[in-house]
């Protein structure tokens, strides 16, 4: 039965001393309480204790890093089913195939384009998480794993299944703790000897999910630790359903065997099918999906479908509410203010950055919602307007009175200009995107 965060707590050292980067022990037992820490962030914590709270505190999906210190992709210790139950902590990464059929030359410049598949959207910085390198039917798998480990900027996934070559695969590059795929039934021993020999995490499949729970059992009770559950993308509902059902079984049953994050290898048709089922599958409840293609636009849509489920449904999106200053402003530049609904802010920031015309923009509280919806609930009227800019001190920052307003809101300029200081207000654009134009020609003239 699961413990309280007290009955925790009464076992900690409760010494404080924060060396599980936690500020008190109470704070670390309602996170060990939450599924959220396990009883091995806490250094000093004795072996009584631990046999005590070891079964009780281990969280139901296990926490799997792939990758060296300081470049690890984490992934697992989920604790929900549903996202508006709490939230869901780590993203689906998407890791990138290098297939074997490349040559040398063809390998590296795919994992340059990996390395470069970085992007900015909506203040967060979303890229590639793995390369996963297959092994299997490469001329020179040790030095194929070698080179793309030295060039590559996210850990690694090995991809065989021949278990002598997949051994010295993986004896080449263990230092830098790649993820070893695919485990199945016909290899299982030999996998079982080289993840737990080099201690690093083993994905595991089974051609069913009895097999499967079979399989990973086998390698926990070997040493084995780190496990990632991995399906296949054949059949779509299938997936989806052994997905759901492993989930569901570690999470609600605490049925070990299933405690890990899953994985999903897509194998599709073409690029368009490939977006789709990636995203499906990132949406619920892969851990990682691989994927063969580096376009943007794929990327881009999988990483739009992971950031949007993966954001914390109990926290509005915003930002702060303050005076923010892009590229530099002086005296001279422009004032404009938006909401501090964060996909508004991040529109109108990355077009003010594009227009590079350094511009002072005033963010307003409005509870996180966009200018039409602020307005219409009546978050937002030119009198807080007002009170907000005299609050954040803008007219300290410029020599002039003018004060551009976004287009969607022209109803706020005379009350704006005949109630403050500000006594040109200009009406900007509607659309975030017309803002460089407006900075460049109209703000300039
Ligand atoms: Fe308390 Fe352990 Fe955290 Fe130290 S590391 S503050 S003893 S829970």
């Amino acid at each position: 039965m699961a413990l309280t965060g007290m009955q925790i707590y009464k076992l900690l050292p409760k010494t404080n001393c924060k060396e599980c980067g936690l500020p008190t022990c109470m704070a670390f037992a309602m996170q060990v309480a939450a599924k959220q820490k396990s009883l091995t962030d806490c250094p000093p914590v004795s072996d009584e204790a631990k046999a005590a709270l070891s079964e009780a505190s281990t969280p139901p999906m296990k926490l799997v890093k792939v990758g060296p210190s300081g470049k690890q992709f984490e992934i697992g210790q989920e604790t929900v089913m549903f996202r508006h139950d709490e939230k869901f902590h780590r993203p689906c990464g998407i890791a990138v195939r290098i297939p074997a059929s490349l040559s040398d030359d063809e390998a590296i410049a795919k994992c340059e384009l990996i390395n470069g598949s970085v992007f900015q959207r909506v203040g967060e910085t979303l890229k590639v998480e793995l390369a996963a390198v297959e092994v299997d039917g490469c001329d020179n798998p040790v030095s194929r794993v070698k080179s793309i480990a030295d060039k590559s900027n996210v850990p690694l996934i090995l991809i065989g299944k021949d278990a002598s070559i997949m051994k010295d695969a993986c004896e080449a590059v263990k230092d830098v703790y790649p993820l070893i795929y695919r485990a199945d039934a016909s290899n299982i021993d030999v996998f079982i000897e080289i993840a737990s020999s080099m201690k690093l995490p083993l994905a595991v499949t089974g051609s069913s999910l009895e097999e499967l729970s079979d399989l990973t059992q086998k390698a926990k009770d070997k040493g084995v630790e780190d496990m990632i559950l991995s399906f296949g993308s054949e059949d779509l509902g299938d997936t989806v359903r052994s997905l759901t059902i492993t989930r569901r079984a570690s999470l609600r049953k605490n049925f070990r065997p299933f405690g890990y994050p899953a994985m999903v290898e897509i194998k599709a048709e073409n690029s368009n099918d490939e977006t789709v089922i990636a995203s499906a599958f990132a949406a619920k409840y892969a851990g990682i999906v691989i994927v063969d293609n580096t376009e943007p636009w794929e990327l881009l849509t999988i990483m739009t479908v992971v950031q949007n489920v993966y954001t914390d449904p109990q926290v509005p999106n915003t930002v702060e509410a303050k005076l923010y200053e892009i590229g530099n402003p002086d005296e001279n530049s422009p004032v404009m203010f938006t909401t501090n609904f964060s996909l508004t802010y991040f529109s109108v920031e990355s077009e003010v950055e594009r227009s590079k015309v350094p511009t002072y923009i005033c963010v307003v509280d409005t509870e996180g919602l966009g200018v039409l919806n602020a307005y219409a609930g009546d978050k937002i009227s030119a009198e807080k307007v007002v009170k907000t800019i005299q609050e954040q001190k803008v007219a300290e920052k410029v020599k002039h009175k003018k004060l551009i307003i976004p287009g969607l809101l022209p109803i706020f300029r005379a009350e704006i200009e005949d109630t403050s200081e500000w006594s040109e207000v200009l009406i900007g654009p509607e659309k975030a995107r017309e803002i460089p134009a407006f900075l460049t020609n109209t703000w300039k003239s």
